[in-house]
């Protein structure tokens, strides 16, 4: 017996999000708003059109013109007040999704254009995500959000980063991240970063193995200590698929020794050209091998998506059914950088009750 699982139903079970840019998951009617509050010119001022052309310009296969996008999401997120909106309505879009709980990345640093201190940004987000997860709530909709705040790969800040996230590590900042493009910017740049991070006792996660191979997973974790890999899609590289089965080599077997989670994204994968499809995504293979596979929107503007979107694709490409979707979810949850007692209560008493009725 196959039982269809419906989209509407994927949205009511609770869900765990690792993955998530906030300037990449603006509202496009948000975006119109806040432009022509400060004068910035947009491709179009129509909601419909701007979110179509979001996606059509991720849609071209390239990461780099992927991120060109985001010139447009970022001049609009200068000013406190605006971030704190589009935190807002992040964390209300997130919660009335089904995500229970959620970590959502930010870069300080891209923040500064109108004079905001780096402390500055990170308290209208962390306040923005406070304010509509108290909404989301009192609509029926709890939602856990942390932030992580995400240096720039190719810039030389990732130290006064590390520090500004520690610094409010009691105050919503739950870990750290680098990103934008891989090529030529290895993480090893940023070096003293990661070292402090780990004196500090501090979780962080980096972007590797995107649009880049194996050389940068390796890095990302045997020599900058990564917790986690930032998509590490291309894990795959070093796995052999030959008439005997798949056989590991040894950093793809070190990563699923080590459980090292995997913040896969399968529609953004496509759009960057890290993946054929979602049909041919890496996802079904890892997730064969149980690797710690989580499943993750990446930039829900720029791919027109959402968790339970994600998840439907999934479905559908996969055939997976509701064991398949609350195994993904555990393993974000089990993964994610709040404290473990913490993520084993929303697993004990939000997962597994809400999937053992779908389950039976
Ligand atoms: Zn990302």
């Amino acid at each position: 017996m196959v039982a269809t699982i419906r989209y509407e139903d994927i949205v009511k079970v609770p869900k765990a999000l690792l993955h998530d840019h906030l300037d990449g998951g603006l509202r496009p009617a948000t975006i119109v708003e806040l432009a022509a509050e400060v004068g910035h010119e947009l491709p179009t001022t129509d909601p419909e059109a701007l979110g179509r052309w979001f996606v059509e310009s991720a849609d071209s296969g390239s990461l780099v013109r992927y991120l060109e996008t985001f010139a447009h999401t970022v001049a609009v997120m200068q000013t406190a007040p605006a971030l704190r909106r589009v935190a807002r309505e992040c964390a209300w879009d997130l919660a009335t999704d089904g995500v229970v709980y959620a970590e959502v990345r930010f870069a300080p640093e891209q923040h500064l254009e109108r004079n905001l201190t780096l402390d500055e940004a990170v308290e209208a987000v962390v306040a923005g995500f406070t304010e509509g997860a108290a909404l989301a709530a009192e609509a029926g909709h709890p939602i856990r959000v942390g932030t992580l705040l995400t240096a720039m790969r190719h810039a030389a800040r990732s130290q006064e980063i590390a520090e500004l996230a520690v610094r409010h590590r009691d105050a919503g900042v739950v870990g750290f991240d680098i990103a934008g493009a891989e090529a030529g910017f290895p993480p090893t740049r940023h070096l003293d970063a990661f070292e402090y991070l780990q004196r500090e006792n501090f979780h962080f996660t980096i972007h590797a193995g995107e649009a880049f191979g194996l050389p940068s997973i390796w890095q990302a974790i045997q020599w900058c200590g990564a917790d986690r890999l930032g998509h590490g899609v291309r894990i795959v590289d070093d796995i052999t698929r030959g008439g005997d089965g798949p056989t590991l080599g040894r950093l793809s077997a070190y990563v699923r020794d080590k459980r090292i989670p995997l913040e896969l994204c399968p529609s953004s994968n496509v759009q960057t050209g890290a993946a054929p499809s979602i049909a041919e995504h890496p996802i079904g293979l890892l997730r064969d091998l149980r690797f710690r596979v989580t499943v993750n929107t990446d930039n829900r503007l720029m791919s027109g998506t959402s968790v339970s979107r994600e998840m439907a694709l999934l479905v559908e490409a996969f055939g997976y059914g509701w064991k398949e979707l609350q195994w993904f979810t555990i393993n974000a949850m089990k993964s994610a950088f709040i404290p473990f007692d913490e993520r084993l209560a929303i697993i004990d008493e939000v997962i597994k009750p809400a999937y053992a009725k779908l389950l039976d």
